[in-house]
């Protein structure tokens, strides 16, 4: 069954509809009934803007329902989808049986499972990287940027609609993978692999 956290129980601030809170560190909500975007602070709800209406997709995960995935499982209480212009790509927000958080990206076919780690690399925003380049035993395969446009579910993290969002990829070996997440503030570092879509079972 589906965890929901019952002490936290707020109203939307715009429509004042209940929002289901699934996620105990649940940092941004979005309101089911009107789609406000509502920043969760310890008591306090406050209206941050309008998520758009993402329109739905055919996906083989769905928010709230679980699936497992090399016998462990995994609920999936939150998206965010980013445009790069001819397309989009879509950051799922999961949680696993004993609470931990994972980061699900799915583009077009390909998936990579990835947590976040607390591990700095030393590269500023500004910092140029070059497909191909090698640091230690990983290698640059990917950048990317995109924007922002919109999220569903709850996140643990506050992002920011319409804001323009790199990454790297860095592989190491068979399928193993590190993303980094450059912002003005910080850079963010995901350790995880590129997974089989058939080995998701729902
Ligand atoms: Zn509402």
């Amino acid at each position: 069954m589906l965890y929901k956290d019952e002490q936290k129980s707020h109203n939307c601030p715009q429509c004042g509809d209940l929002l289901n809170i699934y996620f105990k560190y649940a940092k941004l909500i979005k309101c089911n009934s009107c789609g406000s975007a509502i920043f969760l602070e310890d008591d306090a709800v406050k209206l941050i803007g309008q998520s758009a209406v993402l329109s739905p997709e055919p996906s083989l995960i769905q928010l709230h329902k679980p699936f497992k995935f090399q016998n462990k499982r995994f609920t999936p209480l939150g998206k965010i989808r980013y445009s790069y212009g001819r397309g989009f790509w879509e950051e799922w927000f999961l949680k696993d049986d004993k609470n931990q958080e994972f980061w699900l990206s799915i583009d077009e076919g390909d998936f990579v499972l990835e947590e976040k780690i607390k591990f700095s690399l030393p590269f500023k925003k500004n910092h140029t990287f070059k497909v191909g380049q090698n640091f230690n035993e990983y290698q640059v395969t990917e950048i990317g940027t995109g924007v922002c446009v919109g999220f569903e579910g709850e996140l643990p993290e506050v992002i920011k609609l319409d804001e323009s969002h790199t990454y790297v990829h860095l592989s190491r070996g068979h399928g193993e993978l590190l993303t980094l997440e450059l912002s003005d503030n910080e850079t963010m570092t995901f350790k995880g692999q590129w997974i089989d879509p058939l080995e998701i079972k729902v």
